[in-house]
């Protein structure tokens, strides 16, 4: 039986149910009147290749030193920055890329995402992937959770699932977001496919950590019966 990303979405909902990504401490920015954008995308940066346990920590550092906020981080030595996302691990590329988002968006934006998100998105997302450190994954996921825009987030776990199955959506990263996006698009208007591109991303990163493992564990896989691995 073939699966599609349609099909994938809606047994996934089904199963783990909505997942309202991406995790962030509101309660923090209202209190400091910070902008959570911004801790989307530090985090973006801070996930890759660790797991977000570690992340949480890191961020929790910054904010208990309250400079989790552009202005703050752009004018932040660097050695006390690494200090602080230690936990994520790579710490040291980690600071300089977190660092060098910041100047970007104080120097080019006077530190107003609203300036910086109210450009058409591909504007956006080659001048994130302009900066050092910053490929499509992690700009599409400040794209998607961050300026909310309509883009797919391909990681490791999708390419994974894609090839176990199989989902014949291609091998590269524009190739597996084009087609995923393609098939979404048939079914869902444009308003509408910000928040299942936000959900489908996370509702794979939940299903691969619980099922679809390194070992899967296919016994009790919702999707076993499109599955030919
Ligand atoms: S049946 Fe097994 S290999 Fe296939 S998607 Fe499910 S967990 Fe992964």
């Amino acid at each position: 039986m073939k699966i599609t990303p349609n099909i994938l979405y809606e047994i996934l909902l089904d199963e783990l149910g909505i997942q309202k990504w991406w995790p962030v401490d509101s309660s923090y920015h209202k209190n400091h009147s910070s902008d959570p954008r911004f801790e989307v995308m530090v985090g973006a940066i801070l996930t890759q290749n660790t797991a977000w346990s570690n992340v949480e920590k890191a961020l929790t550092n910054l904010k208990i030193k309250k400079i989790l906020e552009i202005e703050k981080i752009s004018n932040i030595d660097l050695e006390h920055l690494r200090e602080m996302i230690k936990p994520s691990g790579f710490f040291n590329q980690k600071a300089q890329r977190i660092k060098n988002l910041a100047s970007h968006l104080h120097n080019n934006y006077h530190s107003d995402l609203n300036c910086f998100f109210d450009q058409e998105l591909f504007i956006i997302r080659n001048e994130l992937l302009s900066l050092n450190g910053i490929g499509p994954e992690t700009a599409d996921s400040i794209l998607l959770y961050a300026g909310n825009f309509p883009i797919f987030v391909v990681d490791a776990y999708t390419k994974r699932i894609c090839k176990r199955l199989p989902i014949k959506a291609g091998d590269s990263y524009d190739e597996i977001q084009l087609f995923f996006q393609r098939e979404l698009n048939k079914k869902y208007n444009t308003e509408k496919l910000t928040q299942i591109y936000n959900e489908l991303h996370a509702l794979i990163v939940i299903f691969v950590k619980n099922y679809c493992k390194k070992r899967p564990e296919c016994c009790k896989c919702p999707i076993r019966k499109y599955c030919n691995f």
